[in-house]
C-alpha cells in the first residue's frame, strides 16, 4: 500500500512536465534503441549453427590426419620434416582446393609483415637496441619454410601455389563430399632465436653452458579450417593474429640429440626406449602422486646433461587423438617434474620442464599451478579429456598448445625474484594451461575472434589464479578497464574486430571482454544462472568449431535473459559507462509546509487526515524553503474509504521521499547500482537492471521513499561497472572529487 501512495505522488508531479514538452515537434527517426535485437549483426541461424546457441543436426567440421617424422638439429638450428597428410572432407560441398596455412613464412626475408609496420624515429626504432640493429644492422632472417616437395599419395607432384603464408593445393578433381585425399610435404626451415628475432616460438641460447632450449610450434604445413561460416579460413598470418584449425589425430616421430628431454603433444609412445630406467620408474610413481610432484629428471641430473653434447639421436614418438595442432619443448637443460591430478575420478598429469634458470620458483610453483588450473578450469567448463598438460619454461614467452605451453617468470642469477615475477608466473602458467580449453578444446576461430579465446580464458583465469593465491590482483576485473575504456576513441576497436586490425590488443581482446564476462557473472545475471549458461556453451561446442553468435545464442539460451543490449554495447561498440547522481530531491507529507519538515512517524490508520500537503525544500536540510505541493485531500478521501482490516494491515508512512536524478554521460547501458547511507549510518542497496535506461537513455529519476533522512548517496559502490569517471557518483559531491574534476579540467585545457 506504501506503493500505492507513492504511485499517485509520481504521477501527480510528472504529468505536468511531459505536458510542457509535446509542443515542440521532432523529425522522426529509424529507432535506435539500445536493447533492439541483434538481428541485422548475427548471422541468420541454419542447421549448423542453430538460433539456440548450438551445434545443428547437420552440424559437420573437417578433420585432418598427419603422420610426421621430425628431426632437430641442435648444431645448426635447423628443422627437418616430412608428413603424409590425410584430409577428410565431412563438408557437404565439393572442394576445388585445399588451403594449407605456411606460417613460419610470415619469417621469410619477403615477408609482408614488417613492410606493414609504421617505422618512425621519433616512435623509437632507434631507441631501443633490438629494434634498431634488427632493423638497420642486421640481414633479414633467412627464416620460412623451404618446400623440398608437395606430392599426391602416389608420390607425383602436386601442383600448388604459395601466397605468402598460405598455400593453395590444386586438387586434379574437385574433392567429393565425405571423400579423403592423402598428400605429401617435405620441408626444413632455420628456427629462430626468438630473444633476438622474436615469435611465438624458437630457441633460447644459453651462452654460459653453450645449450639451446627449444619451444617449437607452427612448424609443418597444416590445414587451415574449411566451414559454412567463411569458407576457407585463409586470412593471411601476419604475425598476430592467431590460428585456425582443424581437429585430428597425429603421429609424430621427433629425432634430437639423445641427452636431450623432450615432451610434446601426445601420449608418448616409447617411454622406455627414450628414458633412463630410473626415469621411467619415477614417472609410475608420479602416477599415483596427487599431493606433491615427483622430480622424473632433477636439477644435479639436468646440470650434468648441460655439460655433454651427445652426437647421437634419439626418437621420441607420440600419438595424439583429437587435437588441433601439436607443440614440442627440447633441451638438455631441462628439470622435468611431474604429479597426479584427479579430474573427477580421471587421473591426469601435470608436468613442468624448465632449466636451472628457473629455479627456486619454478620447482615450488610450475606443476602446482597446472594442477589447480586444470581443476578450477574443469568446474567452469567440462573435465579436462586430454592425459597431460605440460607447463615448459621460456623466457618472454606465453603461449598455448594443446597439452603444452611456454611461460615465463625467471629469477634473478642469484634465485631471489620479487612478488611481481612470482605472481606473473602464476598468471601465465594459470592463462597458458587454460587455453587448453579455450581455443584448443573450444575451437573458436582465433585469426578472426581473439576474445573468444583469450577473452573467455582470461575471464576463467581470474577464478583459477585467485584460488590459487587469493592475494593475486587479476587483470580482466571491471575496475581495471577503465583507463582503457576513458582512452581517446579514435584509439579504440569494438572487441568485435579482427585481431590485426587493433590498436590496444590487450585490453581490447583480453582484459576487456574477461571485464565484460565478469560482470554479466557477479554484477547481471549472477553466479548461479552465469556458470550454468558458461558451462552450457563449454560443453555444447568441445571439439568443435564456435562462432560468437554461437556464444552470444547460448548464453541467453541458457539463461532466460535477453542480453542484446550486453552484446552490442560491450562488444560491438567502444562506449563507456558513466553514471552520475545530477539531482537530489528531498519531499515529505506535512500537515503544514510553512512550519518545518517535522513530519512525525505516522500511522495511516490514526492520523491519515492529518496528511494535507506534500512539500519539498528547494535546498535538502533547508525546511525553511519547503513549499507546498500538492493538496492531499484525494488521496485522503481515497484512503478513508479502505476498510478497516485493509486500513490495520498498511505500513508506517514514509516520513521522506528523495526523488534521485540520474544522469548517464556515458553511452553504455548497464544496471544501476544505488547505495543509501542514513542519518544512523546503516546502508541499503539496490539495484536496477540495466532495462532502467531503455525509456531514459541520457537520465532517469527514481523515488525512494525512507524512513529515516539520507545522508550519502553512491552509484557503484564496489566498482563493478566499469564506470570511468566516480567524481559524479556521490551525493553530496565529494570535495576531493572536485580537485580531480578540476584537474581533469586542467588536462584537458
Ligand atoms: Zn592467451
Amino acid at each position: 500500500m506504501k506503493k500505492l501512495l507513492y504511485f499517485l505522488v509520481s504521477f501527480l508531479i510528472v504529468t505536468s512536465i511531459s505536458f510542457a514538452q509535446t509542443k515542440e515537434r521532432k523529425p522522426g527517426h529509424t529507432g535506435t534503441s539500445k536493447f533492439r535485437q541483434l538481428k541485422q549483426e548475427l548471422p541468420t541461424p541454419n542447421t549448423q549453427h542453430t538460433a539456440s546457441g548450438a551445434p545443428g543436426y547437420e552440424y559437420t567440421q573437417q578433420q585432418v590426419d598427419y603422420v610426421m617424422n621430425i628431426t632437430i638439429d641442435d648444431e645448426t638450428q635447423k628443422l627437418y620434416g616430412d608428413e603424409v597428410i590425410t584430409y577428410h572432407n565431412n563438408s557437404k560441398d565439393y572442394l576445388e582446393y585445399l588451403w594449407v596455412q605456411l606460417d613460419q613464412n610470415m619469417r621469410a626475408p619477403d615477408s609482408k609483415t614488417p613492410d606493414v609496420q609504421q617505422t618512425s624515429i621519433a616512435g623509437g626504432s632507434l631507441r631501443r637496441p633490438k629494434t634498431f640493429t634488427k632493423d638497420y644492422l642486421k640481414k633479414p632472417f633467412a627464416g620460412g619454410f623451404n618446400l623440398e616437395y608437395v606430392r599426391d599419395a602416389n608420390d607425383k607432384p602436386l601442383s600448388h601455389f604459395i601466397n605468402n603464408t598460405m598455400m593453395r593445393i590444386n586438387l586434379a578433381k574437385p574433392l567429393a563430399p565425405g571423400a579423403t585425399y592423402v598428400f605429401k610435404i617435405k620441408w626444413w626451415y632455420n628456427i629462430n632465436n626468438y630473444i633476438l628475432d622474436g615469435g611465438r616460438s624458437g630457441y633460447e641460447h644459453f651462452p654460459k653452458d653453450g645449450n639451446n632450449l627449444y619451444v617449437i610450434a607452427q612448424f609443418f604445413p597444416r590445414l587451415a579450417v574449411y566451414d559454412n561460416v567463411d569458407g576457407w579460413q585463409n586470412i593471411q598470418f601476419w604475425g598476430r593474429s592467431e590460428f585456425a584449425l582443424e581437429f585430428g589425430n597425429y603421429t609424430v616421430n621427433i629425432t634430437v640429440p639423445a641427452d636431450h628431454i623432450l615432451n610434446a603433444t601426445g601420449i608418448l609412445q616409447n617411454p622406455k626406449e627414450v628414458l633412463s630406467k630410473e626415469q621411467y620408474k619415477r614417472l609410475q610413481k608420479a602416477k599415483k602422486t596427487f599431493d606433491n610432484p615427483v622430480m622424473i629428471v632433477n636439477q644435479t641430473e639436468a646440470e650434468a646433461a648441460e655439460k655433454g653434447h651427445s652426437k647421437k639421436t634419439k626418437t621420441w614418438k607420440f600419438y595424439a587423438e583429437r587435437v588441433r595442432d601439436i607443440g614440442i619443448a627440447t633441451s638438455r637443460k631441462f628439470i622435468w617434474d611431474a604429479m597426479a591430478v584427479d579430474i573427477n575420478g580421471k587421473t591426469v598429469m601435470a608436468y613442468s620442464l624448465y632449466p636451472k634458470e628457473g629455479n627456486p620458483l619454478w620447482e615450488e610453483h610450475s606443476t602446482r599451478v597446472v594442477a589447480n588450473t586444470l581443476k578450477v578450469y574443469s568446474k567452469y567448463t567440462f573435465d579436462y579429456p586430454y592425459h597431460k598438460a605440460i607447463s615448459v619454461h621460456a623466457r618472454r614467452q606465453g603461449m598455448e598448445y594443446p597439452q603444452i605451453c611456454w611461460n615465463f617468470g625467471r629469477p634473478n642469477e642469484n634465485g631471489t625474484y620479487s612478488d611481481r615475477v612470482k605472481n606473473g608466473m602464476i598468471g601465465v602458467i594459470t592463462h597458458e594451461v587454460g587455453h587448453n580449453f579455450f581455443p584448443m578444446i573450444v575451437n573458436s576461430d582465433e585469426r578472426q575472434w581473439t576474445w573468444m579465446d583469450e577473452g573467455l580464458n582470461s575471464f576463467v583465469q581470474i577464478q583459477a589464479e585467485t584460488t590459487y593465491d587469493p592475494n593475486i590482483s587479476s587483470r580482466g576485473l571491471p575496475k581495471k578497464i577503465v583507463r582503457y575504456m576513458s582512452m581517446d576513441q579514435e584509439r579504440l576497436s569494438p572487441i568485435m574486430t579482427q585481431g590485426d586490425h587493433v590498436y590496444n590488443f590487450g585490453p581490447n581482446a583480453y582484459s576487456k571482454p574477461a571485464a565484460g564476462l565478469t560482470m554479466l557473472r557477479n554484477t547481471i545475471m549472477g553466479p548461479e544462472l552465469f556458470d550454468y549458461a558458461f558451462r552450457t556453451y563449454s560443453k555444447r561446442w568441445m571439439f568443435k568449431h564456435p562462432t560468437p553468435a554461437d556464444f552470444f545464442r547460448t548464453m541467453e539460451d541458457a539463461a532466460a535473459m535477453d542480453l542484446d543490449w550486453f552484446w552490442r554495447g560491450w562488444f560491438y561498440t567502444t562506449d563507456y559507462n558513466d553514471v552520475g547522481i545530477k539531482e537530489v530531491k528531498k519531499y515529505y507529507l506535512t500537515d503544514n509546509p510553512s512550519k518545518t519538515a517535522k513530519t512525525k512517524t505516522q500511522r495511516f490508520s490514526k492520523e491519515i487526515n492529518e496528511l494535507i500537503y506534500f512539500a519539498s525544500e528547494d535546498e535538502i536540510g533547508d525546511p525553511s524553503k519547503a513549499k507546498k505541493l500538492k493538496d492531499f485531500t484525494a488521496i485522503n478521501e481515497y484512503l478513508n474509504n479502505l476498510s478497516e482490516v485493509e486500513r490495520a494491515t498498511m505500513k508506517k508512512v514514509p516520513n521522506y521521499f528523495y526523488e534521485v536524478t540520474f544522469d548517464k554521460p556515458g553511452g553504455l547501458v548497464l544496471p544501476l547500482i544505488v547505495e543509501l547511507t542514513f542519518e544512523d549510518g546503516t546502508k541499503e542497496r539496490k539495484q536496477y537492471p540495466a532495462e532502467i535506461w531503455s525509456k531514459h537513455d541520457k537520465e532517469v529519476k527514481k523515488t525512494f521513499a525512507t524512513e529515516k533522512q539520507i545522508t550519502n548517496i553512491v552509484v557503484d559502490p564496489d566498482l563493478e561497472t566499469a564506470d570511468i569517471d566516480m567524481t559524479n557518483n556521490s551525493w553530496p559531491k565529494k570535495t576531493e572529487g572536485n580537485q580531480f574534476e578540476k584537474f581533469k579540467q586542467k588536462l584537458k585545457n
